[in-house]
């Protein structure tokens, strides 16, 4: 009969790491499948310092180069909003390099493949490689990202989209202060601009004179080309007086910023950009799911650690400990506000955001970082509302009207599955 590992990951990306590094030490066995496992991540992830969890083996200041006291946001030529909030790019090749040494030392295996077909019966899953190989686990987690193949998720349509067109540049000039992270510079690029699918200026000093900049479309319709974005990113660093040098990388990002849930009754578990657990209203996700990853797989030991478990129980005991019901509620908030952000002109978007962040820290922050429940969630937006101009709360509703499903779903705390 053939071999079975308790835990099969297909992915090698910062979820499917995150995830393994605490499987393999936990005791269970486990095994990496990706195409080029150890082949280095072609994006560069940055985060809060705050949500990163304390782990053995991750010395987190060490990876986090360069590291912010704080960041800024300008929604006006008066004077920026400072949060005071550490801020910081993760050491990418670093962080990977931690957590192979974390998952290799625990026992964890590699195997270079692609995921072609997954099965399920009583015993678990079985696994059909691309080259023809089959493999066996009990759990199998698909982490292979935004595109999942294996996942199943509810009904509904992925409607916003992050693009992003990013340098890493030589400089002649400095976009902003070069000791703070600029977070959203939404200033206008010419005075009274008013652009559709407005987007910001993401820029930090990496080391003397290098930069890296991003114009970014927080959550738009896809319909920003990366070229729109290239030359709005020309004409605001022109505006500024800041020449480029020499651009050593260029980066295209998109990311689907609101998919519908994954089924909690499926019998293969999901985890990452395949789980859906990007934040939808900011795009991040790496440091939330450095947060969880302890918690599913000390739920995947114990359930596979009790006597004749049974692989579907455990794989459902997991979604809940990924997804749990208060933050289904929550995620359906979010998906609602993601939505109605993405229908916003420069100038809603700007008094948004103003109202948002003056809210007290730890509602924005709780906002931010997915710590409320989903009565906190409800206050904060409550809160921004609040604050919002009468014409502003017209366009949310409107906004509202337009997106009935997700509104639906918010109300009844996007339950059941
Ligand atoms: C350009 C960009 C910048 C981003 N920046 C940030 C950021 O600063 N901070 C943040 O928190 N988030 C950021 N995100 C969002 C999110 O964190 C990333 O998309 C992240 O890469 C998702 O991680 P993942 O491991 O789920 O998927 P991926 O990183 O997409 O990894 C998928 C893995 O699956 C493998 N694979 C695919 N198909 C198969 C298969 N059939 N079988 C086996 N393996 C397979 C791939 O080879 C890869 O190893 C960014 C996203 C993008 C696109």
């Amino acid at each position: 009969m053939m071999k079975q590992t308790d835990i099969a990951i297909a992915g090698a990306g910062p979820s499917a790491m995150l995830l393994a590094a605490e499987v393999a030490e936990t005791g269970l066995s486990a095994i990496i499948i990706a195409p080029e496992p150890q082949e280095t991540w072609p994006n560069q992830y940055a985060c809060w310092r705050d949500e990163l969890p304390d782990r053995p083996g991750m010395d987190w200041d060490e990876l986090i180069t360069p590291s912010f006291p704080s960041a800024q946001i300008w929604l006006d030529d008066r004077s920026p909003l400072v949060l005071e909030r550490q801020y910081g790019r993760l050491e990418g090749s670093k962080l990977q390099r931690a957590l192979w040494q974390r998952f290799e030392s625990a026992g964890g295996r590699a195997r270079s493949g692609r995921v072609n077909q997954v099965n399920y019966d009583a015993r678990g899953a079985e696994l059909r490689l691309v080259d023809g190989e089959d493999l066996r686990a009990t759990v199998f987690v698909d982490a292979t990202g935004h595109g999942a193949r294996f996942i199943q998720r509810r009904q509904g349509k992925t409607s916003g989209y992050q693009v992003a067109y990013g340098v890493l540049a030589d400089l002649k000039g400095e976009p902003a202060p070069s000791d703070r992270m600029t977070l959203m510079d939404y200033r206008g690029i010419t005075p009274g601009d008013d652009i559709s699918n407005p987007s910001f200026l993401y820029a930090f000093q990496r080391e003397s004179g290098l930069w890296f900049l991003e114009e970014t479309v927080l959550v738009g319709p896809n319909k920003t080309g990366f070229e729109t974005l290239r030359k709005r990113l020309e004409r605001r660093l022109g505006s500024m007086g800041v020449s480029v040098n020499r651009v050593f990388e260029e980066e295209r990002c998109l990311i689907p910023m609101n998919p519908p849930l994954p089924r909690m009754d499926q019998p293969g578990l999901g985890y990452g950009g395949a789980a859906s657990m990007v934040h939808p209203a900011s795009g991040y996700m790496v440091a939330y799911a450095a947060g969880r990853a302890p918690r599913v797989a000390s739920c995947l030991a114990h359930g596979l650690g009790r006597s004749g478990s049974d692989p579907r129980q455990v794989v459902r005991e997991a979604w809940d400990v990924i997804w749990p019901r208060s933050d289904r509620q929550s995620h359906a908030l979010y998906r609602l506000g993601s939505n109605i952000l993405a229908e916003f002109s420069v100038e809603e978007t700007r008094e948004f955001f103003r109202a948002f962040f003056e809210q007290p820290k730890s509602r924005w922050r709780g906002y931010h970082s997915r710590s409320l429940d989903v009565r906190g969630v409800m206050a904060s937006m409550w809160g921004t509302f609040g604050q919002l101009r009468p014409e502003i709360r017209k366009a949310m509703f409107a906004a509202i009207a337009r997106n009935p499903r997700e509104a639906w779903e918010a109300m009844r705390g996007g339950l059941p599955e």
